[in-house]
């Protein structure tokens, strides 16, 4: 008769943003989820009297960490230098975004295993195209990722209607959600309108309302750049000069006189929404974020790459925003990242740039995290029931610097453990 194994991990320490911390630290699993964690010797008998056990004695055990904001089929294009102008860079990856359906779905895959590989248990991915979205779907089990895809979609002035119909015929064609196995839930459908200079309020109005009809997560780029701002206030600048050149421009796309945050106000007072960046926002849209229950991706690596500085997070954090983290396209990362779609390297860059609090970097790459993709932040934990994947860092276990601290300062790889095939044996 088969029996349910119990797994038990052994580790030089443990830690989640809900007050496990233990070193040595152990975590019990069983049928691929946890059903104990905390010092190694507190374990009750009956769980370690027939248990199997996996030592990892000079490590640190995180949960699997969450990527809300990543791009995933543009992969293949891999990280490329920034020229110092936003508008040529998008032309950039216009020119090189992969087009073809089995190349944007290998790119997708590609991003998938890269970010498995570096321990990201959840991840918001914003799809390009229906191919991105299938993409993910459609992966082996041991590649795929729970979390959300963001359908991008573009359309300002008078394109908004056909936009907006097109998005609507195109999630008729989408399953809303795909179960992946012995995960809680799987990859669910959301609408990413991309971004002010190139999405009417329309099309986010419309956004609003399908997300009202069937859950749809909804995120977008906010606030990401001076040009921006200048966009949404005047209908000017570099962007416009990109519409008229892609021929996208017309008479009915109006300057707007407001901030981006305050031109989309009424937008997300209606719904939950993850902002991508905002990199320039002033306290007067901090209070918007936190009133309307706003959440943000910060990609400290991607912020850095285009030379926006002094970004707000912890101001935000302060007013009771929702801040998480996100690694942006791996265009952005540096080419000597070993691990370019993790989330640890964006925690590493503000904790050493920073100083910022190793426990809230914790909490942002973790249950913040899942908290913007609208999933149980139980599941980016090592309490009870959360899915058996974690995120391990070598330190060194005779070292009396805090682990974490180690793992933030050191730059050892992160290791993907994923334990949720674990069934009886
Ligand atoms: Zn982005």
């Amino acid at each position: 008769m088969k029996q349910d194994r119990i797994t038990i991990y052994r580790a030089a320490a443990i830690r989640d943003a809900q007050g496990t911390h233990a070193r040595p630290g152990a975590v019990a699993v069983k049928h691929g989820r946890i059903i104990a964690s905390g010092p190694t010797d507190s374990l009750p008998k009956r769980l370690t009297k027939n248990a199997h056990f996996i030592d990892r004695p000079d490590e640190l055990i995180l949960p699997a960490l969450v990527n809300a904001h990543a791009h995933l089929d543009l992969t293949p294009i891999g990280p490329i230098p920034f020229s110092g102008r936003f508008t040529d860079w998008l032309r950039e990856v216009i020119r090189l975004r992969p087009t073809e359906p089995k190349a944007i779905i290998d790119g997708v895959r590609r991003g998938m295993r890269m970010s498995r590989a570096a321990g990201v248990g959840h991840l918001g991915d914003i799809a390009g195209s229906t191919a991105a979205v299938m993409g993910r779907r459609q992966a082996p089990d041991d590649t795929v990722i729970p979390g959300v895809s963001y359908l991008e979609c573009f359309g300002l002035g008078e394109n908004q209607a056909s936009t907006i119909a097109r998005v609507q015929r195109a999630l008729e064609d989408l399953p809303f959600e795909t179960r992946i196995d012995h995960h809680d839930r799987g990859a669910v459908l959301g609408l990413g309108p991309h971004a002010p200079y190139s999405t009417g309020k329309d099309v986010y109005k419309a956004a609003n309302r399908l997300s009202h009809q069937r859950i749809y997560r909804l995120s977008t780029h906010l606030a990401e750049t001076p040009e921006e701002l200048q966009f949404v206030r005047e209908a000017d600048g570099p962007f416009a000069e990109l519409l008229k050149e892609l021929g996208k421009w017309d008479e009915a796309i109006k300057p707007a006189a407001k901030h981006p945050v305050q031109w989309l106000e009424s937008v997300l007072k209606h719904a939950r929404w993850v902002l991508a960046h905002c990199n320039y926002v002033d306290d007067e849209h901090i209070d918007i974020l936190q009133k309307t229950g706003t959440s943000v991706a910060y990609c400290p690596v991607t912020s850095e790459y285009f030379g926006h500085t002094d970004h707000r997070y912890r101001d935000m954090l302060d007013a009771g925003v929702n801040v998480c983290l996100g690694t942006d396209s791996i265009l952005c990362q540096p080419s000597d990242e070993a691990q370019p779609m993790g989330i640890l390297p964006q925690m590493r860059r503000l904790y050493r740039r920073d100083q910022t609090e190793p426990g809230t970097l914790l909490k942002m790459a973790t249950t913040h995290g899942m908290l913007a993709l609208e999933f149980s932040e139980n599941d980016a934990t090592l309490q009870k029931r959360a899915p058996a994947v974690f995120a391990a860092v070598k330190i060194d276990p005779d070292d009396k610097l805090d682990p974490l601290v180690q793992a933030l300062l050191n730059d050892h790889p992160v290791t993907s453990i994923d334990a949720t095939h674990s069934e009886a044996v």
